[in-house]
């Protein structure tokens, strides 16, 4: 990693405004691989960073999977934000961090979270047709024909132009299925079944490509690991 000025980095990794990062040298609470340091233009390798005696936090990016609990809402500027399931200091971050997609307010389960803009792309960019399943309840059973009308690429939704993508569907009982979309439109699973005559009563995004929820609890979060974070789809 390239050397960054000292203010500059601490200021992006929220701390404290980029003047008040002039305070924290005078008192004494920077150190660099051990030594004191003074200057607030002095270059430095965020790796060997200390304040008030520990590394500072996530000097490089951050990647991480999050069980989206209910009632939370994909937004920075909201009173219910998923952001606020994360240390403050994160909120003042730069680039922040930013949501892999979105999940609705009523819907839980997998969802990634980066501050690397190329993993986000990577991530979000239509064209990899990212599969994403989805355990779904529903108020009724399901229609007859549903599986094939979902495994055509034929159902239309209001308002779009184009047919929604090819989903597999598999029933767990007879209101409980598992949907694989490899798109992500508005609302698109309350939408389809909206389509097919019935009402999605719980949704939770089990998997997002190769993420899976596994036992993470709703609100908590991990880092993904180095081999999760190379991962291809
Ligand atoms: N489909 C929806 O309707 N809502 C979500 O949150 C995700 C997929």
């Amino acid at each position: 990693k390239s050397a960054e000025r000292i203010d500059h980095l601490l200021s992006r990794l929220g701390y404290c405004s980029r003047s008040e990062v002039r305070d924290l040298l005078r008192e004494g609470r920077v150190r660099v691989a051990g030594e004191l340091l003074r200057k607030a233009s002095a270059k430095v390798d965020a790796a060997l960073v200390w304040v008030d005696e520990e590394p500072i936090d996530h000097p490089h990016a951050l990647y991480l999977l999050y069980h989206k609990p209910l009632g939370k809402v994909c937004a920075h500027d909201d009173p219910r934000a998923i952001y606020q399931d994360f240390p403050l200091r994160w909120r003042y971050r730069r680039p922040s961090l930013s949501s892999v997609g979105r999940l609705d307010r009523e819907t839980s389960g997998v969802l990634l979270l980066t501050d690397d803009g190329d993993w986000l792309h990577h991530w979000t960019s239509p064209r990899r047709a990212i599969p994403r399943v989805y355990r779904v309840t529903l108020q009724e059973p399901l229609r007859g024909d549903a599986a094939d009308i979902l495994a055509a690429g034929t159902l239309m939704l209001e308002g779009e132009e184009t047919p929604c993508r090819p989903a597999a569907m598999q029933h767990l009982t007879d209101q409980e299925i598992l949907l694989t979309l490899t798109e992500g439109r508005y609302h698109e699973v309350r939408r389809m079944f909206a389509a097919l005559d019935n009402l999605v009563l719980t949704l939770q995004r089990e998997a997002f490509g190769p993420f899976v929820l596994g036992d993470l609890p709703p609100g908590q979060w991990r880092e993904l690991t180095e081999p999760e974070r190379t991962m291809e789809k």
